[in-house]
């Protein structure tokens, strides 16, 4: 088995047992350097990374290894800049003087060339492509928007990657979450001018999902700020939402500099597209599958590029084992319908206040009591990521709130996962009601 397959493998089962925060900052980007007989060597992207991996997954890694492949005894983790290729790339950008790669946010699987442009996403592509060869001339912003699974990450983070690796300009790409994070301890620490200063001294700044700006006024008045100053000066903005801006419930001026440039939107990907994809996603896995199944994926799978590759994943795995076609079919059928079936809100509604043992009135009232607020918290949370409500309409949904409050609520369970190790263990437990999302 391929390298690559191998660990693709192994963290496909890694998945099911780390809790999702955990696993999408720190799983997702372990790449396998080597793969020996007795030992596998993987590379993360920190030391903060390595540390905290080995500190608290390296068992269960090895463990989940094993089950793989039980000859394998040891798991070895090291840092990527040690990894020959990158570590050009990050002395090139070094003795440039300039900035660092580590720096900036990005990572390197995302480039163009493993992404699909084709009519579902043209114009999206091909201003990225200009944006490129003429950052900040342009499209500025260029603001990028569709619902989740659809590329958005995928192609900002491709864009400030080729700017980087050709014009060794100073790129940042950061999530809209990490940089309200930044903004609100800068406001506490009363520091947000420096935070500001550097962030103006960026060439080209990359800020996904800025949907999370609503309900943030003092953020959004920093970033506002921060946007005036690089457009002045000609820099490049690139921002990605799942609305478009005249859907954003955001400050008014903020808004009308959102919708000032160039904005384009991503649709979905047609059988034909899907095939498509999957097809660069499997060259790119180095893995083999017969064609038969590519096309039933392609054909079952709708909802987005997200879940194709998650099915193309699963069938690869599960072929593997079975090697027989219509039984990987019928797999990833039955796997992926179980997921499609949505909860409705009273559903989410009640099994969250039966897991915290309340009742759904005590959720929709207005007692501020700490083991109400918090398990009313929670539901906003899940409202947003698992129904994918606005603000507004969870605040509606949950007895008339307001949406900055509830903007709020979100942030604080959201900031409480990171925190807390039992909170997480909660979250997980819930979100093994409503299967994963
Ligand atoms: P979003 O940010 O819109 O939620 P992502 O950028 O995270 O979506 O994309 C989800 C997955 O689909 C990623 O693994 C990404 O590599 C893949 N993907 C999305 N669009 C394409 C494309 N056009 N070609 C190849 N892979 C894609
Ligand atoms: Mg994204």
């Amino acid at each position: 088995m391929q390298e690559k397959t191998f660990w693709q493998n192994v963290l496909l089962v890694l998945q099911k047992k780390i809790p999702k925060p955990s696993f999408d900052t720190f799983f997702r980007k372990i790449e396998i350097l080597e793969k020996n007989p007795k030992e596998i060597i993987l590379t993360c992207p920190s030391i903060f990374a390595k540390e905290f991996l080995e500190k608290k997954f390296k068992k269960e890694i090895l463990e989940t290894t094993k089950q793989i492949d039980p000859k394998i005894e040891k798991i070895k983790l090291i840092i990527s800049s040690s990894k020959n290729h990158k570590n050009q790339f990050f002395k090139r950008s070094f003795n440039n003087g300039i900035f660092s790669f580590s720096k900036s946010g990005l990572s390197p699987k995302y480039s163009f060339s493993n992404f699909v442009i084709s009519s579902f996403n043209l114009l999206a592509g091909n201003c990225a492509k200009g944006i490129v060869e003429n950052p900040g001339k342009f499209y500025n912003p260029f603001f990028v928007y569709s619902p989740v699974g659809l590329g958005k990450t995928h192609l900002l983070q491709a864009i400030g990657n080729e700017i980087f690796r050709k014009k060794t300009k100073k790129v940042k790409y950061i999530s809209c979450p990490e940089l309200t994070n930044e903004i609100v301890s800068s406001l506490r620490q009363k520091n947000t001018e420096e935070v500001a200063k550097e962030y103006k001294n960026f060439e080209i700044l990359i800020v996904d999902d800025v949907e999370y700006l609503e309900g943030k006024e003092k953020t959004q008045d920093v970033f506002f700020q921060i946007f005036e100053s690089l457009v002045h000066y000609q820099k490049q903005i690139v921002l990605s939402s799942d609305r478009p801006p005249k859907a954003l419930e955001i400050e008014k001026r903020l808004k009308s500099r959102f919708e000032g440039g160039m904005i384009a939107d991503i649709s979905f990907p047609s059988y034909e597209e899907r095939l498509a994809i999957l097809e660069k996603k499997l060259e790119e896995k180095e893995g083999t599958l017969p064609y038969e199944i590519l096309e039933f994926i392609a054909k079952n799978i709708k909802k987005n590029i997200r879940e194709l590759e998650g099915a193309l994943n699963f069938a690869l795995v599960f072929f593997l084992q079975e090697k027989s076609i219509e039984k990987t079919k019928k797999k990833v059928k039955d796997h992926f319908e179980k997921k499609e079936k949505k909860p409705s809100v009273e559903e989410v509604i009640k099994k969250i206040a039966q897991f915290y043992k309340l009742q759904k009135e005590d959720i929709l009232s207005s007692s501020r009591k700490k083991e109400i607020s918090q398990a009313r918290q929670v539901v906003a949370f899940f409202l947003r990521k698992k129904l994918n409500l606005s603000l507004p309409a969870i605040g509606i949904k949950l007895g008339n709130k307001d949406h900055t409050s509830i903007g709020y609520a979100i942030k604080k369970v959201e900031e409480k996962i990171e925190k807390d190790v039992n909170f997480q263990k909660e979250i997980e437990e819930i979100k093994k009601d409503f299967l994963d999302f």
